[in-house]
């Protein structure tokens, strides 16, 4: 995730903690590799000497292609939660 100021909290990442899953094989809650394909708009601020400074990022647009299971390995019995469960 890209976070464009220190400090500043990231809307995006505010609406990822929205989401939860849970491995059902063997339980894990709290340990998953997210694959997830992103679309980004970002300011490329360019210094003279030619440095970059990305200054912000907006995300258009993104599809979770695979979330697995960091202790199974695996994705087959990952369900997702709803934030209420
Ligand atoms: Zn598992």
């Amino acid at each position: 995730m890209v976070c464009t100021k220190a400090g500043e909290r990231c809307r995006y990442a505010e609406q990822m903690e929205s989401k939860r899953y849970r491995c059902t094989a063997c339980g894990n809650l709290t340990r998953f590799d997210v694959e997830i394909t992103r679309t980004t708009r970002e300011f490329h601020h360019f210094s003279v000497g030619g440095t970059l400074e990305i200054e912000q990022t907006e995300i258009l647009g993104e599809t979770v292609d695979q979330i697995l299971c960091r202790w199974c390995g695996h994705g087959d019995d990952v369900v997702r939660l709803d934030r209420e469960e």
